[in-house]
């Protein structure tokens, strides 16, 4: 009897799957394979927080499979080796996979797809990541955007992305069951457990998707427009590591949120689908910088600056609570990514490309279109970017979208009894203000590292220096 192998990447879902439901459509037996095989992943391999996520996206993957009859074969060697292998064991003639779109991983894909043709099997291919393709979105002079409102229309303008797909109710299983490896067995999860952070803000697979759907369109959407730049209220999805990991699809959102209030939503997700189209247009971006000039700045890579960054000690409450939530969540509300990158990039003059690093690492949503388009619009050096000599104010940024302070009361507990006045400025707080507040500065928490008019005017002479050269 001939069987179908359908390999799972970044579509950990069965709902809207179509390589899934041409599978099983096919009406042979169905082996649904993960395989692990981080070397293959290039320089961008999934950073500490990815893994966590991966490895309780993989269990859930399996438990839901398992429901339908089936279950997850997971295998932990070279790609191509391996299903190779499943094919002769299982005399599958058939792959059937959906496509992702980092660069490494589109030529690895492509390598596979020739060498499994030329030994004939049947390779299938679909789209379930982003609502349009990459290649069929172009200018009228044909070329890739640049800028993303043109963008953005266009899609609007293009085909209704199809309607999602039901997931199987039953999956007809092989005779035997191929070999597998259990889960833990990728060491996904850290040796030393630092995630309890992560468990207790997140549920990683289809069902935690869903529900974070129906939470946010019940709770959520209406005041997004309002509430989206709102760091101190839970104004956004969360859906972000949910959508990168494919536990839900693009497709599944678009759906559930036809209504005229959902266009400030479904834009974010145009950004997305923005992020993904510069990836493939310009694949070299998330290393370097897409306008060359930015080559010639003269940024200051200083290592010991970065580890305050990092470790959310810069004396800026703003910023630090950012990084404080980053590192405990593996979560950071956007409009806060914003601040403390061009906090990094700007203030301490530290290349983006440090920053895009740590991201990777931390994120539980790392993704490389939407990680490398952050950093590049923060920087200024990407497509319709915010200019460079637009420096964000991180104490302005506060007062602005955390007026109260409870943001920062949240992830920098130090200064919980500041009053709002000072919370965004302590170095400026009377004495009598911080004493009663119970804090000494440069003990309890850190004087400011940078003094933000002096380090505005020397990013703005660095960029002058830049376009000169
Ligand atoms: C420096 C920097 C780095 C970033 N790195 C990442 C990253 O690695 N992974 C990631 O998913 N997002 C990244 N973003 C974009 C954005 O911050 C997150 O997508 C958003 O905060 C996720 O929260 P949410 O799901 O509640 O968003 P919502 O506001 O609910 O938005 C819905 C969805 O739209 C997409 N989206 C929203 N904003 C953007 C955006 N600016 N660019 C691309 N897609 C967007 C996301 O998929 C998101 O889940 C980055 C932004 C910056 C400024």
């Amino acid at each position: 009897m001939k069987c179908s192998l359908v390999w799972f990447r970044f579509d950990l879902r069965l709902a809207d799957n179509p390589a899934l439901t041409a599978a099983v459509e096919r009406g042979e037996p169905v082996i649904p394979v993960f395989v692990w095989s981080p070397a293959e992943e290039g320089k961008w391999v999934a950073g500490a927080a990815s893994r966590w996520w991966l490895h309780q996206s993989l269990q859930s993957l399996d438990a839901g499979l398992r429901r339908c009859g089936s279950r997850l074969i997971v295998r932990r060697e070279p790609t191509l080796k391996t299903l190779r292998e499943l094919i002769v064991r299982t005399r599958a003639d058939a792959v059937f996979w959906n496509r992702r779109y980092e660069p490494a991983i589109v030529s690895r894909d492509q390598t596979i797809q020739k060498k499994l043709q030329d030994s004939g099997v049947t390779v299938h291919t679909f789209n379930t990541a982003l609502l349009f393709e990459p290649d069929t979105i172009r200018t009228t002079a044909g070329k890739p955007f640049q800028v993303f409102t043109p963008f953005w229309r266009t899609c609007l303008k293009s085909r209704e992305p199809a309607a999602p797909l039901p997931a199987p109710r039953r999956l007809q299983g092989p005779k035997r069951w191929p070999v597998s490896v259990p889960v833990t067995a990728l060491e996904l999860e850290p040796e030393i457990d630092w995630a309890g952070g992560l468990r207790t803000a997140w549920r990683p697979g289809e069902p935690g998707a869903r529900a974070a759907l129906r939470r946010f369109i019940n709770d959520g959407l209406c005041g997004y427009a309002a509430d989206r730049d709102r760091p101190d209220v839970a104004g956004t999805s969360r859906l972000s590591p949910h959508l990168h990991f494919g536990e839900i699809g693009p497709r599944q959102v678009w759906d559930a949120m036809r209504s005229g209030v959902a266009g400030p939503y479904l834009r974010q997700l145009g950004w997305r689908e923005f992020a993904h189209h510069l990836l493939v247009h310009f694949p070299q971006t998330p290393d370097q910088p897409l306008r060359p000039e930015y080559d010639r700045f003269p940024w200051r890579d200083d290592g010991k600056l970065l580890g305050v960054w990092q470790r959310g000690r810069t004396g800026y409450p703003i910023v630090d609570a950012g990084m404080r939530e980053l590192w405990t969540t593996g979560w950071m509300h956007n409009r806060v990514r914003m601040i403390v990158g061009s906090f990094l990039v700007k203030d301490l003059l530290i290349p983006w490309q440090r920053g895009a690093k740590w991201f990777w690492d931390t994120l539980v949503d790392a993704d490389l279109a939407n990680n490398t388009l952050g950093w590049q619009w923060t920087a200024g050096c990407g497509a319709d970017a915010a200019p460079f000599f637009r420096l964000f104010n991180p104490v302005g940024q506060g007062e602005r979208f955390d007026p109260e302070g409870a943001y920062v009361r949240r992830w920098v507990p130090e200064l919980a009894e500041v009053p709002a006045r000072w919370i965004h400025r302590p170095w400026q707080a009377p004495v009598t203000v911080l004493r009663d507040a119970g804090i000494v500065l440069g003990k309890d928490y850190p004087k400011p590292i940078v003094d933000h008019a002096a380090a505005r005017e020397r990013a703005l002479r660095a960029f002058g220096r830049m376009r000169k050269r």
